[in-house]
């Protein structure tokens, strides 16, 4: 069985001062609601900058809060102005790396090589690749929204072992759904996440399948986790605009 993962992507939202507020909010709402880190699994993705701050937070709180990039470099270390590597991550105490957003995607012309390469380079620092996938609302219309999913995960996991498949942790965002308020159907998100699970059980095996997180992402509020979670393919959420109050994450969190 997997453990359902509730995670926030901040995205370009709070300084490490407004982050430290947001995070000692929701380690306080969590613990009110009586959030157990064994049952759903909470993870925040903050800004690079924000990070060191989350970590001082986190440490010691006792809220089983787990933390990783929003990217990460597809290089080890080296002449890469700006990046931030898997290393310095990995040093962080972080323990994920989300990977081809559709943000990064659609405005920093990130291509499948790259995140397939950007996959990689979190498997090889010991953090799970969020590798983030969905159709944009033409190929939702033209009825292509699987077939263009499925591509974008096949193009992510390329290169890679059944092992190192069961390490990742795959969101399904359609791109029509991100900050638009307009959250998938339950019915939506159980067609695709069903059919991204019948892929990795045809290409890596019934035991990656059974084994691999898969997240709905776009637009989630308190209102429509529990219908989400109920769908059998579905096990978690990437939550954005939500995830930036701590109460109302904290609700999403504790949905059962
Ligand atoms: P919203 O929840 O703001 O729609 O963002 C979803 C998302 O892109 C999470 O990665």
């Amino acid at each position: 069985t997997r453990t359902p993962l509730i995670a926030g992507n901040w995205k370009m939202n709070l300084t490490y001062i407004e982050a430290q507020a947001l995070l000692e909010d929701l380690v306080e709402n969590l613990k009110e609601a009586g959030h157990k880190a064994d049952a759903v699994e909470v993870a925040v993705l903050p800004p690079f900058v924000d990070i060191r701050t989350v970590q001082t937070v986190l440490d010691g709180s006792g809220s089983g809060i787990a933390f990783g990039g929003q990217d990460i470099s597809e290089h080890e270390s080296g002449a890469y102005t700006g990046e931030v590597s898997g290393t310095m991550l990995k040093a962080l105490g972080a323990t994920y790396a989300a990977v081809g957003h559709s943000e990064r995607r659609q405005y920093h012309g990130e291509t499948e090589q790259v995140t397939n390469a950007k996959v990689k380079a979190a498997l090889a620092n010991e953090l799970s690749p969020i590798l983030c996938v969905g159709e944009p609302l033409e190929e939702r219309k033209a009825g292509k929204h699987v077939e263009y999913t499925l591509a974008q995960v096949e193009g992510g996991l390329e290169g890679l072992s059944a092992e190192e498949v069961k390490k990742v942790v795959i969101a399904y965002e359609p791109v029509w759904a991100i900050g638009t308020g307009e959250v998938a159907t339950s019915e939506d998100a159980q067609e695709v996440c069903h059919e991204i699970r019948d892929l990795l059980a045809t290409k890596f095996g019934d035991e990656v399948a059974d084994a691999v997180r898969v997240l709905y992402g776009g637009s989630v509020k308190s209102s429509s986790i529990v219908d989400l979670m109920q769908q059998a393919d579905v096990d978690g959420a990437l939550v954005g605009g939500a995830s930036l109050k701590a109460d109302e994450f904290a609700k999403i969190a504790t949905y059962n």
